[in-house]
């Protein structure tokens, strides 16, 4: 096969399956993170974006990234090791530690970076890495690079996971990753548990709370302050790219852990650090979810409205805590036949089918955000029912 055969056949089959009205990705819209997008000149409710507190647009952040944006430029334009450190980088890790409830926190340049690159650093040739069966990919990825043994437990299956802990040799090291928030089921990992069976088994633990942090908790801090087990977790990192209005990601953990990481992380050596106007947009976000703790309360209040009204309306959701709603549609081609009707009807939603959730799993994937109205939130119902009837899910 020459090398670009496998290109040319994939293509032939996305344009079969965009004949078929069944491509739901790469999709245009303007400005995409809003709860109003408009595509071509047609207006969409957005009801697919990870902007869980709105804090894209939100007056503070917006001027904080314009001021910063005005002494620093667009970008540092080299490597955090090199000349890619400001004093906004620096403050932002010191601030993130203080949220996280770590000793220290290292700024990477993607989420997907910071998950990737941790795994892969502080993991090794004879360790373990256990990971949760739908932890995200870049979890997956940072095993791969690490060359640690990797070990796959049930979706928060615990008594699975004490088999597997039970299995590791008593000598090798123990790594449990989980996600905290899971972002296709929005289930939330079963820290408490997790915790009791690490600690049994002599493991260590980290959390990937992407979609945790901004959303979970009282103050918003994520999954370890939802179960009150803020500083018991060793390595607990997070993105900037949902609640945190931004793009970039971080580790938080002890002082050891962050030296190691800054002087040995190849995502961290090897690539350039996060523009600093992006830094004082973190830092903002961190404020507004400080002084507007109203924020948070109205996404959560959003989300049981839309759970609610979809519940009554007898579709079967995955239950959830997070403004994650996932339909239950089981089905893939319902599924693309519901999302293309609400697309026709102007709502933005993402299908979510096989790989990316278990065979038979498929399902439509909602999430919230604290800046929807009232209004929006109705007709996000109304247009809901009216497609999952249509389609024939409810
Ligand atoms: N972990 C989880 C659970 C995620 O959902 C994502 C983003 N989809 C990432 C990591 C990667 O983060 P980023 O998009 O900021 O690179």
């Amino acid at each position: 096969m020459a090398l670009f055969d496998k290109c040319r056949e994939f293509s032939r089959k996305v344009e079969h399956i965009k004949s078929l009205n069944q491509f739901f990705y790469l999709r245009e819209v303007d400005p995409a993170s809003t709860p109003r997008v408009s595509r071509h000149g047609k207006e969409f409710l957005m009801l697919g974006s990870n902007n869980y507190l709105g804090l894209t647009h939100h007056p503070k952040v917006v001027e904080a990234t314009i001021k910063a944006l005005r002494e620093y430029g667009t970008g540092a334009c080299s490597s955090r090791v090199l000349t890619g450190t400001t004093s906004l980088h620096n403050r932002l890790e010191q601030r993130l530690a203080r949220f996280k409830g770590t000793e220290d926190a290292v700024l990477f340049s993607t989420g997907f970076m910071a998950m990737a690159g941790t795994v892969s650093t502080i993991a090794g040739e004879g360790d373990v890495v256990l990971s949760d069966e739908i932890n995200h990919a870049s979890i997956i990825e940072g095993c791969r690079l690490s060359r640690a043994d990797l070990k796959i437990y049930g979706h928060n299956d615990m008594a699975n996971l004490e088999e597997v802990l039970a299995a590791c040799g008593p000598a090798q090291n123990k790594l449990i990753v989980t996600d905290g928030v899971f972002s296709m089921k929005g289930s939330v990992a079963n820290l408490p548990e997790i915790r009791r069976l690490a600690d049994k088994h002599g493991a260590a633990v980290m959390v990937d709370d992407a979609h945790g942090s901004g959303v979970l908790g009282e103050h918003g801090r994520g999954t370890p302050e939802y179960f009150g087990l803020e500083g018991k977790i060793e390595i607990v990192c997070g993105t900037f790219s949902k609640s945190f209005a931004a793009i970039g990601g971080f580790t938080g953990s002890t002082r050891d852990v962050g030296t190691f990481l800054r002087l040995n992380a190849r995502p961290f050596i090897f690539s350039a650090s996060t523009p600093p106007a992006l830094c004082a947009t973190v830092l903002a976000c961190l404020d507004v979810l400080e002084t507007e703790p109203d924020l948070l309360k109205r996404l959560h209040r959003n989300a049981g409205f839309v759970k609610q009204g979809l519940k009554d309306a007898g579709f079967t959701l995955e239950e959830t805590i997070t403004p994650i709603i996932p339909i239950l549609v089981h089905d893939d081609e319902k599924t693309f036949r519901m999302a293309g009707l609400l697309d026709d009807d102007g709502v933005i939603v993402n299908p979510i089918v096989p790989p990316a959730v278990a065979k038979g799993g498929s399902l439509i994937r909602v999430s919230v955000m604290a800046t929807f109205s009232e209004a929006e939130l109705g007709e996000a119902v109304d247009k809901l029912k009216k497609a999952g009837r249509k389609a024939g899910v409810i």
